[in-house]
């Protein structure tokens, strides 16, 4: 299977897991690795299965780069900057150094929502040239591509589109401050929402709320609920939008994308919101910054990850052509 000058890497780290996969020049998977993060023992643990993980994909062949995508601000020597929510301690960490050593190879250490963006970036072939990323998951991340640089800004925190504060003084977000777009439309927001609004209604989606522990529901059945027509899921549904959509419009002028990709778990269920958002977002920006935007949901699944990573660290020896052939024929493969 491998290729005689070996593979790129795609390094997926979480706050649950860290996934690697072997990527070939055909665009084909020929090892994948995982292990779980232990999140709560500190940085040297998890640098423990990372490089475990990595001698493990090495044992299949040699390696021509690694990309990782990791959460967290990083610094231009793969330096971890901030403060990860989900992994403890790892402020500090010399990753980039650590994935280098363990893999024998150069490593390019990203943001998690960068490399997400890279990747859908990539796989859209060169017909986006400016592309506005954002993930809807547990939290709401995001990243921006130009002609396939990722604006990082400092410590690559750019386009944390998640705490744009969207309503002053309103809802709580995680991060502490109130109004974030986060704490309206990522995946726990909108079940949480649901439930605190169940009393008001009397939908089959209220029902079970109702008869469920606070914070029974969560965004899959809203959105399930959402294609009965159920009025709470409605009304749940159009706060998520128009949040969102207010972040949305405020990123439409600051960066002025040709393409806006939603992703994450919660666009699964949500069949309808990449429809919604386009509709209502440029009722927040001024005319001319939406027009021609195409918005679009995301290519990839919850592979983005590791294969924007993969790409990422193959960009640096590929041309553009080779990275745009070698993403099409990848996610041909991932199917
Ligand atoms: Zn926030």
């Amino acid at each position: 299977m491998g290729d005689k000058d070996g593979a790129f890497v795609g390094l997926d780290i979480g706050g649950q897991s860290i996934k690697g996969f072997r990527l070939e020049r055909d665009g084909s998977i020929s090892a994948r690795a995982t292990r779980p993060t232990p999140a709560s023992s500190g940085s040297k643990a998890v640098l423990a299965e990372i490089a475990s993980l990595l001698a493990e994909l090495r044992s299949s062949g040699a390696i021509v780069a690694v990309g990782a995508g990791t959460p967290g601000g990083v610094d231009l020597s793969g330096r971890i900057a901030g403060d990860a929510v989900n992994i403890s301690g790892w402020r500090g960490t010399e990753l980039g150094a650590a994935v280098a050593r363990a893999s024998g190879a150069p490593a390019y250490v990203r943001n998690d929502g960068n490399i997400a963006a890279y990747a859908e970036w990539a796989v859209r072939g060169g017909s986006s040239r400016a592309l506005l990323f954002v993930g809807l998951g547990t939290g709401i991340g995001g990243g921006y591509i130009e002609e396939g640089c990722i604006l990082g800004g400092v410590d690559d925190k750019a386009v944390e589109i998640g705490h744009l504060i969207v309503y002053p003084g309103g809802r709580l977000c995680a991060c502490g401050r109130p109004g974030c777009v986060e704490a309206y439309a990522a995946g726990p927001s909108i079940g949480r929402l649901a439930t605190e609004m169940a009393p008001r209604f009397d939908s089959p989606l209220a029902l079970a709320a109702r008869k469920g522990p606070a914070g029974a529901i969560n965004a899959r059945e809203v959105y399930e609920a959402l294609a009965a027509g159920d009025t709470l899921a409605v009304e749940v549904n159009a706060i998520a939008v128009e949040a969102l959509s207010r972040a949305i419009g405020a990123a439409l002028a600051f960066l002025a994308p040709d393409t806006v990709v939603l992703g994450g778990g919660v666009i699964k269920g949500a069949v309808r919101l990449v429809d919604e958002v386009a509709a209502t977002a440029p009722q927040f920006v001024y005319a001319a910054a939406s027009e021609g935007v195409r918005f679009e949901r995301a290519l990839l699944g919850p592979e983005a990850g590791l294969l924007g990573a993969a790409l990422y660290g193959a960009s640096r020896s590929l041309s553009k052509e080779g990275l745009f052939d070698l993403a099409e024929k990848a996610r041909a493969k991932l199917g």
